[in-house]
This record gives structure tokens, sequence and C-alpha cells, in this order.
């Protein structure tokens, strides 16, 4: 799709964090480190053809030096477009990223109310990070500037840079959850938030189930406001401002992965992780360490498996990777301790001559390893109990080269929309449903499995996330709205088959 903004505009995105790291070399010297992430491989040429800029935070605290400042500046001319960065003290990075973002946000919008710690404090912090971030981006924005902010962390800059009497066209994409008003109405700040919002010119979200539930918190909250909810892209006018809403769910670079998993080296490494369990099969997670991600239940269903189904014993093996997250948070440590005692009880249990039921992996893969992981496993088990996409699920499905892997799914992902006709869909809470998930995709023949994955690949494939960026762009100017495709919900009747 060829829009107006791909054509020159120049395009200004702003995230939390920059698309980079800071790192130290053998000498003690510090050296950035591009991003690799599926939103930089789709940003990057588009930033580059028309020289845009990328405003974020560096990861780090008190980074305003002429050290850091100079590299930022050769890691632009490498990467062909500009680095602007956003410099936090340690209060700013605790009030507003580790505070607000982490422990208010974070949890409310993935529907654990009572993980929230509304501390005013942090509310202070994020309001006048938001509004540092707002700086930047009118210091570096033209006149034709389409500006992009990206999620959670961001959601006031608008008001930010309306107030600093920016008129450029702004959108904004949140790449997790929005909850529904009985939700959304705890949280202290919500007409701020709310309000914040409604300030944007686009306002994009995973799933349609996001989308509704953001224009329902509107409807509640707001007055003096219309709001033509179309399927597609619903439009609204308060005052003289009008805004657009659509649901766009974020997506890989499907042939890149394809193409890495085909590779000989990602075949070879596919092999030897296999080599270790013969005649078995491998059931792969692979999560963030996070309490949305439902990995204890994960765990009780694969125990609850075992124990119902005794012929999988020795037959199958739960490789489950945990990457690392948010350490400084008590809540995260503790969710580490839960799993790890999970782990051992079960191995414990089950544990029998040439076999361990859960091989547990805590640490984070390269991309190339983790698809071998992908290529080699003949399940993907993912069940967090929210999550606004889930990336793992696609990778895993444009992986599957030989299309012979089965995809079970939670319903509370927002991949669930695009993947519920290849997959096998359970309610992440159900841990009888999701045993016995396994042990109908354990028989499941090669027949049905291929099927299946054909329709996830496919699925994968035609939206991938150049034509996520592409149709969020083209919605800012689109004269038509009609032509963007409806976003379905998966409906759990849709699995009820007595
Ligand atoms: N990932 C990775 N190395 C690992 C495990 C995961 O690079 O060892 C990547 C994975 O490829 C995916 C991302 O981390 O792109 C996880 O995204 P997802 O949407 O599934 O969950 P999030 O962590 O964003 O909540």
């Amino acid at each position: 799709m060829e829009t107006e903004y791909s054509e020159g505009k120049s395009l200004i995105i702003a995230s939390n964090r920059l698309p980079i790291t800071i790192k130290r070399n053998e000498n003690g010297d510090k050296q950035i480190e591009p991003g690799s992430g599926g939103l930089v491989t789709a940003m990057a040429p588009v930033l580059r053809n028309r020289g845009g800029t990328w405003i974020g935070w560096t990861g780090d605290v008190d980074t305003d030096s002429f050290e850091i400042n100079h590299l930022l500046q050769s890691q632009s001319r490498e990467l062909g477009y500009l680095l602007k960065a956003v410099h936090l003290s340690s209060e700013e990075r605790d009030g507003y990223y580790r505070g607000f973002a982490n422990e208010v946000l974070w949890p409310l919008f993935h529907d654990f109310v009572s993980t929230c710690i509304f501390d005013p404090d942090y509310w202070e912090h994020y309001d006048s990070v938001n509004e540092k971030f707002a700086k930047v981006i009118a210091a570096n924005a033209r006149g034709d500037s389409f500006i992009w902010i990206h999620d959670y962390h961001l959601m006031r800059v608008a008001t930010k840079l309306r107030e600093l009497g920016v008129r450029n066209k702004i959108g904004y994409f949140l790449h997790i959850p929005f909850p529904p008003p009985d939700i959304f109405v705890r949280l202290p700040w919500r007409f701020q938030i709310i309000n914040s919002l409604l300030d944007y010119d686009l306002l994009g979200f995973q799933t349609n189930r996001d989308k509704r539930n953001f224009i329902r918190c509107v409807r509640t909250y707001v007055k003096n406001i219309r709001i033509r909810g179309r399927r597609q892209i619903a439009e609204g006018q308060i005052g003289d401002h009008k805004l657009r809403i659509g649901a766009f769910p974020i997506s890989i670079d499907y042939n890149e992965f394809a193409r890495m998993a085909a590779s000989e080296e990602v075949s070879r490494k596919a092999w030897y992780i296999h080599e270790d369990y013969p005649e078995k099969q491998i059931i792969l997670g692979v999560d963030r360490l996070d309490y949305t991600k439902g990995i204890p239940e994960r765990l009780q269903a694969f125990r609850n498996a075992l124990i119902r189904y005794p012929e999988l014993r020795g037959k199958i093996t739960l490789m489950q990777i945990v990457v690392p997250s948010r350490k400084q948070i008590p809540s995260y440590s503790d969710l580490k301790t839960e799993i790890e005692v999970l782990v051992s009880n079960i191995n414990g249990e089950f544990t029998d001559s040439g076999w361990i039921p859960i091989v547990y992996i805590y640490q984070s893969f390269p991309r190339d390893e983790l698809t071998a992981y992908y290529r080699t496993s003949e399940i993907a088990l993912i069940t967090p109990l929210k999550d606004g996409m889930n990336l793992v699920a696609k990778e895993y499905c444009a992986c599957n080269i030989e299309r012979t892997g089965a995809l079970i799914l939670s319903e509370f992902t927002g991949a669930s929309a695009q993947l519920y006709k290849g997959a096998i869909m359970v309610n992440p809470h159900d841990v009888v449903g999701i045993a016995d998930a396994i042990h109908q995709v354990f028989h499941m023949n090669k027949e049905e499995r291929m099927s299946r994955m054909k329709v996830l690949r496919r699925s994968v494939r035609t939206y991938d996330i150049f034509r996520w960026v592409d149709s969020f762009m083209e919605a800012v100017i689109a004269k038509k709205l009609d032509n963007f495709p409806v976003i379905e919900d998966f409906n759990p009747v849709d699995n009820v088959t007595t």
C-alpha cells in the first residue's frame, strides 16, 4: 500500500526505549548495539527513506554525556536515520518507568487490579516525563512530520505536544490490551488518561476487543463526544477535534523468520536440540518472566496431563524458556521462585530413567537460537492469562516450515483473533482444559496438523509487520475507511462442539 506518508513526509517515532542497548566492551568503554525486534525491522526502511527520527530513552540513567550523545550520533549515521535520546534521572526512571508504567498501567491494563500500586508520586513523574518526551519531539519535528507515539508509557504525549503548540498529525499505537470500563474506572487518573488519548488524531489498538473497550470507556467517562462506531475504523469528534480509532494487529517479519528457519545453521541447531529427546514430542513454552503469561497455570496443566493421561509419560517433554525481565520488581522475583518450585516438584514426582518431564531454561536467546527451538518443537503451548498480541505464537508458525507443528493458544491473547481457526484454543485458567488440549494434540494425525498449520501460516504471512505499518499510516490520511479489513475477535462459543 502506497501512502502519502510513505512518499516523503518526515516521520518521528517515539517509544519508551530507543532501538539500541548501551553496553560496555572488554576495556570498560561504553558502546551501542542496535536493536533487532520486529518494530525496528519494520520501521527502519520507512525512517531511512525519508530521513526520519526515533526518539526514546536510552534505558540507562544520567546518560546526558558527551560520550553517549557522540555514540548516538555515530549510530545514527550507520542506521541512516536519527536517534534522539530522552535522558532520565534515576528518580524519573523509578517513578515514570518502574512505577507508573510497570506497577500501575501494566497490571491494570492486563486485568491485574490487585497488583497495582496507585502511588501519586508515580503519576507526577509519568506526567513530567511525558512532557520531557514532548519537548524533544517538538524540537525535532518539522511542519510536515507525522508523529507516531508508541505504547502505554507515553499516553500523555499528544496533550503535552498540543500545549507546546505542535499542530502536526499525531498517531498512537497501544501494544498492550485496553481494559473494559469496570477495570479502567479504578485508575485514579482515569480522566486525565482518557482525555489525553483523545488528543491524538489516530488511535490504534491490537484487537477489535481493545478498540471496543476504549470506545465504551469514552462513552462512559467523556461528555460531548460523538463516535461513529464503524466496523473498520471508528470516527470521533470532540469540539473541533476529529480522530480515528482502529484495530491494527501487530505482526512479524514472516519471510525473515521462515528464511532463517530454513537456513542450514538453524536446521543443524534444531536437529541437535531434538537429538537429546529421541522419540519424544517437545512442547515449547517461551515467555518473558511475567505474571500475565500464565506460566504456573501452564505447569499445573502439564502436571494434570501427566496424571490423567499416563501414556504421555516418557513421550513428551515440556521445554519452558523463561526470559529474565523486570528484576527490580519484587513480585517478579516471587514469580520466579514459584515457577522454579513447581518445575522441581513436577520433575521430582514424574522423572523416570531416560526422561525428565520439564526442561526449564532461564535465559534470553538470540533470534537464530530461538528459531531453532521453534523449528524443532512439535507443539507450542502459549497460554498467557492476558496478552496484547503474543508474537511468539506468530513466530512459531512462521518457523514451522515442515508444517507439522501444532499451536495451543490462549483465547486471551491478541493473536487469537487471527489464529483461532488453525490453533487449538484454550482458556488459560482451565488446567483441565489445557491438559486435554495437550492430549488431543499429542495424538493429532499428521494430516490435521498440516492443514491447521497451513491456515496459521497463511494468516501470519498475509498480515505481516510491513502491512501493519502501512495500514496504520494509511489510516491517518485515507479518504475512504471502508477499504480497511474488519478485524474479528475470537468468540469462545466458536470452540463449543457439543
Ligand atoms: N524473544 C527473544 N529471545 C528469547 C525469547 C523471546 O528474542 O529467548 C523475543 C521473541 O522473538 C519475541 C519477543 O521476545 O519477538 C516476545 O514478544 P511477545 O509479544 O511474545 O511477548 P512480550 O515479551 O512482548 O510480552
